[in-house]
């Protein structure tokens, strides 16, 4: 696998300057085209899945985090707090606390669970310097964040559909995952003391990846501090593995921010959190899909989906209705014509573009294409708006197959 760093620059999809500091990259048109198509699959998976979208501040005063435990189990790894007047802001090391704070802001009876609360914010951690680079190691981190709020009962269930929104999604990105981790805690002050409570949430988890099937490995010392959690593990080029995915059951920021809701014998109940990540970051998962693909996304995700190769200026008119009707069906297109050097040296620099459309003499009298597709495979001419119609059922339904016979 190519290492992300270089590929993303040759590639136009992210850099970095030292102005603006190390861990900060900033994200190129080609590359914020691919995180958004990524954030719009979340967003739609998420919603068809009941969750409900909200948005919170990436800033919150320092008792905040005093609270739910992040001062102090996770200081090392925040942000110094900022002084305002009397105040001190940090910068978020996670959601959690926002979503706490927003589930407890109106009452709620148990008909309303499992209330699932999804966002895709910002969140900063203080890595130093010298372990920075590329999207895998930065300080502003982009999550696919969300949080179940439901009884002890709905825990196994939420979790269970939350790890098969992750297999739906590793099959639309062509992930595999390496392996399935149970993160237990280990020792030392790094977790909140509460022996019954790891017990319990880590007795979930175990459930839950048995009624799934799934092979897991159980490792000490790589819990959250406030619970256990499934990890779902990817390999990056070098062979290291990271964690893109998780599942994790907390009993902890409940009890802390004295969550309740109302159930049906009209008393006060202590809700369960399950915090959910389906693809990480943005910024790992983009920088995972460039080496595992080696740029050469799925059909869906990728920039330019088709590249329109007229072989003459002759036929560039045509080539430009054939873009216009790739943008009417929401695909995203470009003409390179022959200004840019000849066709095969076109086909050359459009190698990584999914589809790549010729329209010579003979296709444009017939209104006809002749597809080429990335994997090698060169289809008979075929009618342009027959094309454009099958390429586009591929990437509604975020196919990774290129064509379909
Ligand atoms: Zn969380």
């Amino acid at each position: 696998m190519p290492d992300h760093r270089k590929l993303g620059r040759e590639l136009g999809l992210f850099d970095s300057d030292p102005l603006i500091g190390a861990g900060l990259p900033y994200w190129l048109p080609d590359g914020a085209l691919v995180r958004h198509t990524l954030e719009e699959y979340i967003r739609d998976a998420e919603r068809r899945a009941g969750y409900q979208h909200v948005y919170s501040p990436v800033l919150g005063k320092r008792e905040l985090y005093e609270i739910s435990g992040h001062w102090d189990h996770y200081r090392d790894d925040m942000f110094p707090p900022m002084r305002l007047g009397a105040e001190q802001v940090v910068l978020r090391p996670s959601l959690c606390p926002h979503h706490a704070l927003i589930y407890r802001s109106r009452s709620h009876s148990y008909r309303e669970l499992p209330l699932r609360m999804a966002e895709l914010g910002g969140m900063y951690r203080s890595e130093l310097s010298g372990v920075l680079g590329g999207l895998t190691r930065v300080r502003a981190i982009h999550l696919n964040d969300a949080h179940i709020f439901c009884t002890l009962e709905q825990v196994a269930e939420e979790a269970a559909a939350a790890l098969e929104l992750i297999r739906r999604a590793y099959d639309a990105l062509g992930i595999r995952a390496a392996r399935y981790r149970l993160s237990l805690p280990g020792s030392g002050g790094k977790y909140v003391a509460a022996p019954r409570m790891w017990q319990r949430a880590a007795a979930l988890l175990v459930d839950v990846l048995d009624r799934c099937g799934v092979v897991y490995e159980s490792v000490e010392g790589e819990a959250a501090f406030y619970g256990p959690k499934i990890d779902v593990q990817v390999a990056d080029s070098a062979g290291r593995e990271a964690t893109l995915s998780t599942v994790q059951v907390d009993f902890h920021q409940p009890d802390r921010f004295d969550l309740h809701y109302i159930g049906g014998d009209g008393d006060r109940h202590r809700p369960v959190m399950v915090h959910r990540s389906i693809i990480g970051s943005v910024e790992r998962a983009v920088a995972h899909l460039v080496e595992l693909h080696g740029g050469a996304f799925p059909a869906w995700l990728a920039p330019t989906q088709l590249v329109v190769l007229p072989v003459s200026d002759a036929e560039a008119e045509q080539a430009r209705a054939l873009v216009r009707g790739c943008h009417e069906r929401g695909l995203r297109a470009e003409v390179a014509g022959p200004e840019r050097g000849s066709l095969g040296a076109r086909i050359r620099a459009a190698r990584l573009v999914p589809y790549q459309a010729v329209i010579g003499a003979k296709e444009a009298a017939a209104e006809e294409v002749a597809l080429r597709l990335r994997d090698g495979r060169r289809l008979d001419s075929l009618p342009a708006a027959d094309v454009l119609a099958r390429i586009g059922e591929l990437v509604g339904a975020r196919s990774t197959d290129l064509w379909q016979v």
